[in-house]
């Protein structure tokens, strides 16, 4: 009984595999469509950042152009000032006046012209992210139409296995099935062991193929009986089993 369970497991296990592996293939799909997309909100977000920084240098530059403005036109009224005065020493503290402002505006043209050309250096700096941008896209929309085919094609074989799978659990007793289940769930599939040779000492007799552990005399026995219910090890809870020799 015990040893026609064992080779059904065995089979399961195999069936386990197969499906655990396919879903690990449908992950993966989904996770490439997902690395793509998060790439293309990070370039929209790049855009926006850059779009951000020329509204400032903008609006720094458009400060700037009043200020210019204001200077001018307190020349202006200091030129007024200068055909009133009558004394030399208050014209020339005018022209003092005047020259300080003229100053102030050639420093801020020469300001304001850097200014632009930030501008225009961030407005090229935008036209080739949302080159980029658009070439994402495209990239994207192409590998989610070759994604969606490859997926609808796992999908497909999963859904056969699965009924496979389903068939082969059905076979077995139910209690079999869940410990079974239970410990493939927490073992990545692997539920079952071969009891082996120890390599490493050939006196020490056998150990737990899963995990490596030693198995006890008596485990063997029952094992290599075969009349015996299933054994787990005691280490890591693999069902265990003999190879046939
Ligand atoms: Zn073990």
């Amino acid at each position: 009984m015990a040893e026609m369970v064992l080779d059904r497991l065995r089979e399961l296990q195999l069936a386990d595999l197969a499906l655990r592996r396919l879903e690990q293939t449908k992950a993966v799909h989904d996770r490439s469509v997902l690395a793509r997309a998060e790439g293309i909100t990070r370039h929209k977000e790049h855009i926006e950042s850059l779009r951000a920084k020329q509204k400032q240098i903008r609006m720094s530059a458009d400060r700037k152009e009043l200020e210019v403005k204001q200077k001018r036109a307190d020349i202006e009224k200091l030129r007024h000032q200068q055909t009133q005065v009558k004394d030399n020493r208050q014209f020339a503290t005018l022209q003092n006046e005047i020259k300080f402002a003229e100053l102030a505006i050639s420093k801020f043209e020469d300001e304001i012209l850097a200014d632009m050309g930030d501008i225009e250096g961030v407005e090229g700096e935008i036209k080739k992210a949302q080159a980029e941008l658009q070439r994402h896209e495209k990239d994207l929309e192409a590998a989610r139409k070759d994604i969606e085919a490859k997926k609808g094609e796992v999908d497909r074989e999963i859904a056969q296995s699965r009924v496979k799978r389903d068939l082969m659990a059905k076979a077995l007793p139910p209690r079999v099935v869940d410990l079974f289940t239970r410990i493939a769930d927490r073992l990545a599939g692997e539920a079952l062991a071969a009891v082996i040779r120890d390599e490493d000492d050939e006196d020490a007799g056998y150990v737990c193929g899963g995990c490596h552990m030693s198995v006890t005399q008596n485990t063997y026995v029952r094992l290599a009986s075969r009349t015996e219910d299933l054994c787990v090890c005691p280490n890591c809870t693999r069902i265990l089993y003999l190879e046939e020799s």
